[in-house]
């Protein structure tokens, strides 16, 4: 197997670009792809500040190293979710957190970039295992929810131009084959990979939609990132994995219908919904009376998420609900989310 590009010895095979590459031609591949994505979509100016949701995993890591290779002015943010911490040395799960954010410190500190640090359970009082089971939302909803509203609010603060997170064709690919499933209209009509800012948002892209995982992977392994290889344990039975395998299982047998099912859907249907997202926020939002974020209600989602999973009533019954587990109950802690994407991918997009 010969690279497509300088005839060396391939060092991997993408079926679906029917083609092969050496390493320095793959890395090079992966950094036109996000050039390519960036330019398509408008995503960034060359001038923008960027910030880079990073959570110690191949795509946010894998994202930032090449949007500082292309030259964006770019600096990380991390947001402590607090999963694992509790959970036994040995048990699976166990620190995954506390594994992740050193992860993207020591890609910081090896590239010389500033990374912003959140911590959930220091800064707003609760982990997402038990916040989510306190405030009775799934993992993936509570923690989706809180990144949407801290890496928005980061970005503001820091006054940075966009936020960029590391979603790749994959993810993309699986919440659409999701929202598909459901003519989730709506979302449908918000799944792009741009989603301008104003009104209180700050823009944001993904810059990766180009790329799918396993080349994220192999990026990361020929630049030498180490990044957390471990799934979040609260992705378990989740609905987001089976599409991603439903969607692989079509990949193999047909190379590109991934790429071809979102990509045709951006050209072809994508504005045909828009309409109904548009309508979502006709009637205009107003500020949260906690933070001051734009909302549809009198308080924002994170801050009534706060209120209910740092409530000491909910705590304690959360509380009796684990012991019982331990004593061979019900589990009291979700294990996964039925209908949320993870990694904050959610079905909204
Ligand atoms: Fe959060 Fe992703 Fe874990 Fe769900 S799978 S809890 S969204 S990090």
């Amino acid at each position: 197997m010969r690279c497509r590009r300088c005839r060396e010895a391939a060092v991997i095979e993408l079926r679906q670009h029917n083609a092969a590459f050496c390493a320095s031609c793959f890395l090079r591949h992966c950094r036109e792809q996000v050039r390519r994505a960036i330019e398509q979509f408008s995503m960034l100016a060359s001038s923008d500040r960027v910030l880079v949701a990073v959570s110690g995993g191949k795509d946010s890591l894998g994202l930032w190293d090449i949007l500082l290779d292309l030259g964006y002015p770019s600096e990380g943010l991390y947001v402590g979710l607090g999963i694992g911490d509790g959970t036994a040395e040995g048990e699976p799960g166990s620190g995954y957190s506390r594994s992740s954010g050193a992860a993207a410190r020591a890609f910081a500190a090896a590239r010389g970039v500033r990374l912003v640090e959140i911590d959930l359970p220091g800064d707003y009082g609760f982990d997402v295992p038990t916040g989510a089971a306190a405030a009775r939302r799934a993992p993936c909803s509570a923690c989706g929810l809180s990144k949407r509203h801290l890496f928005n609010q980061a970005a503001l603060d820091g006054r940075y131009d966009v936020v960029a997170t590391g979603h790749n064709l994959d993810d993309e690919a699986a919440v659409l084959f999701g929202n598909t499933l459901r003519w989730n209209t709506e979302y449908l009509g918000r799944q792009l990979p741009v989603l301008p800012g104003g009104d209180g948002f700050v823009k944001k892209v993904k810059p990766l939609v180009r790329l799918g995982e396993r080349e994220l992977a192999a990026y990361c392994v020929l630049r030498g990132i180490d990044y957390i290889v471990e799934e979040c344990p609260m992705a378990a039975g989740n609905r987001h994995l089976g599409y991603k395998e439903a969607l692989n299982a079509i990949e193999e047998r047909s190379p590109g219908a991934k790429h071809a099912f979102y990509f045709e859907f951006l050209a072809r249907a994508s504005t045909l919904f828009r309409p109904l997202a548009v309508a979502e926020h006709e009637g205009g939002l107003a500020r949260c009376a906690s933070c001051g974020s734009p909302t549809t209600g009198e308080v924002c989602a994170f801050c009534s998420l706060v209120a209910r999973a740092t409530d000491p009533d909910r705590l304690a019954a959360v509380s009796v609900g684990l012991g019982r587990t331990r004593r061979g109950g019900r589990r009291g802690v979700p294990g996964g989310a039925a209908g949320s994407a993870p990694g904050g991918a959610s079905v909204a997009g």
